[in-house]
């Protein structure tokens, strides 16, 4: 079906220096995926398989994708991207024909990433739709299936990302499967001090600014929402004076009152 073409193959262009922070996470990924790419008689001298699938979870805009994508670029992996709900909307009746037709491009670009963003459209748990042998059940069966197809799988590596890791379908999650499972929290202060260094490498931004301030400003804001702030903060610039050649801490100012943090406290673990 036509449809399928939209599922584009990539090799990404996200640095890992392209994210603020997250430098264990950063490193268990390296550890999980790159290793036994570089290092497959390592792994095998020592009877270790590689995970077969890795799960972020957390509050949404603090960088799942793009440590998925970077993952990529930095191991040189194919990277195919789908999201959860997008899958049911755009393949109407043929959604498990979806997942597999997902899972062939990934073998044939392998070695490869599948990222599955908003997997819980995917994989909520069974009965919990309604039960019968519904839509949703057979394309949680069908990436069960592609899943366990282990050798057939090959280098073929699953990172799946939620908001909401209470409704995915425990089946998904045993040993062998999705079985690596990383929280991705709000940036903390020294994240967000490197999020905003990374924007400030393309804006330029008066040299009194106090960063500490704007830090301890954004105490509870995800990346996104730090970026917002500074594209928020560059508009107010524009917006006083078209010709500004700086962002100043006034306008940083305005941005926290136009930006607020939206993540309620039942995201934040
Ligand atoms: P969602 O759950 O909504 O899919 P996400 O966790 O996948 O969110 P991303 O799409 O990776 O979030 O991040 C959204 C944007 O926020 C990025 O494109 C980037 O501009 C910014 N961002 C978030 N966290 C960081 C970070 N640690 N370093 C740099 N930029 C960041």
């Amino acid at each position: 079906p036509s449809a399928m073409r939209e599922v584009m193959i990539d090799v990404p262009k996200v640095r890992w220096s392209d994210i603020g922070g997250q430098a264990v996470i950063k490193q268990k990924l390296q550890q999980a995926v790159e290793w036994p790419l570089q290092n497959p008689e390592a792994f095998r001298r020592m009877g270790i398989r590689p995970p077969q699938g890795i799960l972020m979870y957390g509050p949404p805009g603090c960088s799942k994708t793009l440590i998925a994508r970077a993952l990529a670029t930095e191991s040189g992996l194919n990277f195919i991207a789908v999201k959860g709900p997008e899958l049911f909307s755009k393949w109407v009746g043929e959604s498990e024909l979806a997942v597999r037709e997902v899972f062939r491009k990934a073998r044939a670009a392998s070695p490869s990433i599948v990222f599955f963003d908003e997997i819980d459209a995917l994989a909520v748990s069974r009965g919990s739709s309604g039960g019968g042998n519904n839509v949703a059940d057979r394309v949680l069966a069908q990436l069960l299936t592609e899943i366990d197809g282990v050798d057939k799988l090959g280098d073929v590596t699953v990172v799946a990302a939620t908001n909401r890791p209470d409704m995915i379908d425990k089946a998904l999650l045993r040993p062998g499967r999705i079985d690596r499972i990383l929280y991705i929290p709000l940036p903390d202060a020294n994240t967000r001090r490197d999020i905003l260094k990374i924007q400030f490498q393309n804006m330029p931004v008066s040299q009194d600014l106090d960063v500490d301030w704007l830090v301890e400003n954004t105490k509870n804001y995800s990346g996104a929402e730090v970026v917002a702030v500074c594209q928020e903060a560059a508009l107010s610039a524009l917006t006083e004076d078209i010709k500004a050649q700086c962002v100043q801490g006034r306008h940083f100012e305005q941005a926290l009152q136009a930006v607020c943090p939206r993540i309620g406290p039942e995201l934040i673990q």
